[in-house]
Parts: structure tokens; sequence; C-alpha cells
């Protein structure tokens, strides 16, 4: 019998990585939701559209193909049938996504694509409001965390792009946390019934095998 699987945290907490392993070991799909909001942010901007203009926000999400394919290497993400699974990395969309994520128009069309894609069971699914809103019946709920200094040093290794500091990675990444914590619409919060694990002095393996624990038991 397959289950679901909520994945939540912060930014940097592995949660990405961690779901990937964890959806592989399971012959389950992962879903990273964060990817989406990162679409939407990164269509936006490449219209020339600011993140506080909701309305034109608004519009371009209603109005974009969006769609998620599950590949070996990872989830692949198309925008209006172009390839931006890497584009939607970049620093610009970084600035602008929690701002874009805030809007409960975008959170709503985005959400009930989620709910679809995970309608048939049998997924893992990371994001900042899975357990708590988005999948409230998974069977299993985790929520990821670490320190702010051991997440932007993840961050910092994944994205492998010259010219970032560590120190304003770390700034960026707490600024992120706080927009995210302190949203009126699902906010960032660890769902009443997962459990809470603290990976700053965990590896990639342990994370992952605890999971998978949860997973089996
Ligand atoms: O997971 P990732 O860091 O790529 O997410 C980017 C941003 O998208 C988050 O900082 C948050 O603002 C937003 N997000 C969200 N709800 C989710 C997933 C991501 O609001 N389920």
């Amino acid at each position: 019998e397959k289950i679901n699987v909520a994945l939540d945290g912060p930014a940097g907490a592995g949660k990405s990585t961690v779901a990937r392993h964890v959806a592989k070991a399971m012959d389950y799909i992962y879903v990273d939701t964060g990817a989406m909001y990162r679409a939407i942010t990164w269509k936006a901007l490449q219209l020339g559209i600011r993140p506080e203009d909701t309305e034109a926000v608004i519009e371009t999400a209603r109005n974009m193909k969006l769609e998620l394919f599950a590949h070996e290497s990872g989830q692949q993400v198309y925008v209006d049938g172009e390839n931006v699974t890497e584009l939607i990395r970049s620093q610009e969309v970084n600035r602008a996504v929690s701002i874009i994520a805030q809007i409960p128009e975008v959170r709503q069309l985005l959400v009930e694509k989620q709910k679809k894609i995970a309608a048939a069971k049998g997924v893992v699914m990371d994001g900042r409001d899975i357990g708590s809103s988005v999948l409230p019946d998974a069977e299993v709920k985790i929520f990821l965390t670490a320190s702010p200094r051991i997440r932007a040093e993840r961050r910092f290794k994944e994205m492998n792009q010259p010219g970032i500091d560590l120190d304003e990675l770390e700034k960026q990444i707490c600024q992120r946390d706080e927009m995210d914590r302190n949203r009126v619409h699902s906010p960032l919060v660890q769902a009443e019934d997962a459990v809470l694990l603290d990976t700053s002095d965990m590896d990639l393996n342990e994370v992952v095998e605890a999971v998978l624990k949860l997973c089996r038991s």
C-alpha cells in the first residue's frame, strides 16, 4: 500500500536532497513544490514584472503553462515548453520568490496542482506547508531543520555559482525564512503531527535512513 510523505522545513534544511533519495528508495515520485513557486517567479521576472505587482503576477501565473516531469536526475520544470530547471535557481529568483509566494491566488493555484499530483499516493512532496495544509492526511510528516549557518553552507555548495558570499547567503536565507514564517496564508510551520528532525549534526545518509524508518513503520 502506497503512502504520501510530506517534508517541510526552512530553506537549505536538505529537504530536496533527502526527498529525492527517499523517493528513489521507495520507488515513489518526488515533487519539489518550491520549484513551482520559483517557476512563476522566473516567468514574472522574465516579463519585467515586479514581484510586488500582485495583479500582474497572478495574471502571469494563470496564463503560463507549468509542467513537472519526474526524471532520474531529479524533477524537471518546464514553463511554456522551456526547460527552466536550472534557471529558477538564480539569485534574482531567490530574492523575489518569497514575495510572490505570499499571494493567496498564486498559492491556491499551486496547491490545487499539488493535491492532484498526490491523489494517487506514492509521492514524496517537499515544501513549507505540505504537512500543515496541502496534504494534511499524509501518512508521514517530517519537519527538517538545521542551523542557519549549516543551511547556508549546504545551499552554497549546491549553487556552485561564482560571486556568491556565504555570509550574504546566510542573511538572505534568514530573510526568506522570516517572510515564509510570517505570511498570512499557509506559513512555514511544523504540523502538529510532524516529526521534527534537526539535521545539523547528521549526514545525508543518516537523515535518509531516519526518514525511511518512519515511512516503513
Ligand atoms: O524550497 P525552495 O527554497 O526552493 O522554495 C522557494 C520559496 O518558495 C520558499 O522560500 C517559499 O517562499 C516558497 N514556497 C512556499 N511553499 C512551498 C514551497 C516553497 O511558499 N510549499
